[in-house]
C-alpha cells in the first residue's frame, strides 16, 4: 500500500482542489490526498486563452504552489494516473501499480478534448492543436512564435473554437473557420446570433467555409464536405469534451459519472464533481453535465460538504461568460437543451436569445448584452415566463 487516506481525490483541477481544501478547513485531523495525472499544481484553464493572446505571463496561470498543499497538510501526488477503482476494497490503483486506500473518494478527473480519430477520418499522422492543458498552451505558443507558414484551419463551433479563432487572428495567421452547416454556430447562437458572429469574423478577415465538415485529412490537405479542398499546415480543434470513464467501470455512468443531487455516485462512499460528473439537476429533474469553472468549483465544495457528512444539494444555474474578438458572450442556464420555444431579441450587434421549455425559461444566450444577464438568471431561478418578455429585453 503506497498510502492510506480518509479522503482521497482523483484529479487536481478546480473541483478536486476545492474539495480537498474545504475538507481540511472542516477537519483538521483528516488524512487527505490528491492524485493528479498532470505534473502541475492547480492552474487556471480559464486564463490559458489570455496567455496565448499575450495578455498575461505564463506564471500568472498558476493558482497554487506546492508549498500551499504542504501548509494545509494535503498530500499532492503529481504524475499519478489512476487506472482503476476497487470499491469493495476501498482502494485505487495507478497505472504504475501504486495503491492508495480511502474511506471516502472523490472523482474529479474532468474531461479531455475529443481526439481526431473520434471526430473524422484521417490518413495522416497530423497532430491537431488542442487547448486543454498547459502543455497544449505551450505547444500553441511555440507555433505562434515560430510558424513558417501562418495558416490554420479551426474546426468546431463552441467556445474553444472561438478562442482559437481570436488567438490566431491576433497572431497574424490566415484563419479558416469550418461551419458544419450554412451558418457558423447556428446550433448554439441561433440564426440571429450566427449572423452577428459571422459579421464579426468577416470584419477580422476570417475565412468561413460553409457546409464544411471535414471529410478527410491527408497529410496537410483537407477535404471538406462542400467539395472544398485546400492545404494548411495547422489544424486547431475545439469540438467538445469526452469524459474518461474507463477506470471507473464499477460506477454507473452515461456521459459522465452519474450522481444524485448530493453528488454521490452509485457507491455511497464515492462522490463525483466538476466536468466528470453527470449530476441530477433538481431544477429540471434531469441529469446533466457541466463544463465550466464556476460549476466545477461549486460542485467541489458541495461534494466536500457531503463527504464530511452533510446533506447539501447542488443547485446552481450554469453560467459561462467570455469576451471574444470584441463580443461579450454569455451562456446562462441550460442553453444547449432542446426548447419548445425560442424568443430572440436582436439589435444591430447584440442579441438576447431565450429558451423556454414546459412553460419555463430554462436558459439563454446573450451577445453584447451582459447587463441583461442577472435579469435572465433571476427569471430562470423564479421559474417564470413573463408575458412582457419583449418589453423586458428588446
Ligand atoms: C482553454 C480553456 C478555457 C476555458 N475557459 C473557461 C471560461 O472562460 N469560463 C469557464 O467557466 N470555464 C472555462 N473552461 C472550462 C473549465 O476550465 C472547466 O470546466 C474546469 O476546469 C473543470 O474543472 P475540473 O476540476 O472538473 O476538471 P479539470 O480542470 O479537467 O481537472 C481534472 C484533473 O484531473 C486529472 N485527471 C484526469 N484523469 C485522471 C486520472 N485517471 N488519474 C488522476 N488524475 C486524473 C487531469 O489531469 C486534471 O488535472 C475552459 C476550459 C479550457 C480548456
Amino acid at each position: 500500500m503506497t498510502g492510506e487516506f480518509d479522503y482521497l481525490v482523483i484529479g487536481g483541477g478546480i473541483a478536486g482542489t476545492t474539495a480537498a481544501e474545504i475538507i481540511r478547513e472542516k477537519d483538521q485531523l483528516a488524512r487527505i490526498a490528491i492524485l493528479n495525472e498532470e505534473s502541475h499544481p492547480l492552474y487556471s484553464k480559464v486564463l490559458i486563452p489570455s496567455y496565448l493572446k499575450g495578455r498575461i505571463d505564463r506564471e500568472k496561470l498558476f493558482l497554487r504552489k506546492i508549498s500551499h498543499y504542504n501548509a494545509l497538510r494535503i498530500d499532492f501526488f503529481p504524475n499519478m494516473q489512476v487506472a482503476s477503482v476497487d470499491s469493495t476494497r476501498h482502494e485505487v490503483t495507478t497505472d504504475d501499480k501504486k495503491t492508495f486506500s480511502y474511506k471516502k473518494l472523490l472523482i474529479a478527473s474532468g474531461g479531455r478534448p475529443l481526439e481526431i480519430k473520434e471526430a473524422f477520418s484521417s490518413t495522416t499522422p497530423i497532430e491537431p492543436l488542442r487547448m486543454h492543458t498547459i502543455e497544449d498552451a505551450d505547444k500553441i505558443k511555440n507555433i505562434i512564435d515560430t510558424a513558417q507558414e501562418k495558416k490554420v484551419l479551426v474546426v468546431g463551433e463552441g467556445f474553444i473554437a472561438l478562442e482559437f479563432l481570436e488567438i490566431f487572428t491576433l497572431a497574424g495567421f490566415e484563419v479558416h473557420a469550418s461551419a458544419r452547416t450554412n451558418e457558423w454556430g447556428v446550433e448554439k447562437f441561433g440564426m440571429e446570433g450566427a449572423k452577428i458572429m459571422e459579421e464579426n469574423f468577416i470584419r477580422r478577415k476570417i475565412i468561413i467555409h460553409r457546409n464544411a465538415a471535414v471529410s478527410l485529412i491527408r497529410n496537410d490537405e483537407f477535404y471538406l464536405a462542400n467539395g472544398d479542398h485546400f492545404k494548411c499546415p495547422y489544424l486547431a480543434m475545439g469540438i467538445g469534451l469526452k469524459r474518461n470513464l474507463s477506470f471507473l467501470s464499477e460506477l454507473s455512468a452515461n456521459k459522465g459519472v452519474i450522481t444524485d443531487e448530493y453528488l454521490r455516485t452509485s457507491n455511497p462512499d464515492i462522490y463525483a464533481a466538476g466536468d466528470i460528473a453527470e449530476y441530477y439537476d433538481v431544477r429540471s429533474n434531469e441529469r446533466r453535465v457541466a463544463g465550466n469553472w464556476t460549476s466545477a468549483f461549486l460542485q467541489g465544495r458541495t461534494a466536500a460538504m457531503n463527504m464530511l457528512g452533510g446533506n447539501t444539494i447542488f443547485n446552481a444555474i450554469q453560467s459561462y461568460n467570455l469576451v471574444n474578438m470584441g463580443l461579450n458572450i454569455s451562456f446562462v442556464g441550460n442553453s444547449h437543451d432542446e426548447a419548445d420555444r425560442v424568443f430572440e431579441f436582436p439589435r444591430s450587434d447584440s442579441l438576447v436569445r431565450i429558451l423556454v421549455k414546459g412553460g419555463k425559461i430554462i436558459g439563454g444566450v446573450l451577445i453584447n448584452r451582459f447587463n441583461d444577464k442577472l435579469r435572465l438568471q433571476k427569471l430562470i431561478e423564479e421559474d417564470k415566463l413573463p408575458n412582457d418578455l419583449e418589453k423586458i429585453f428588446s
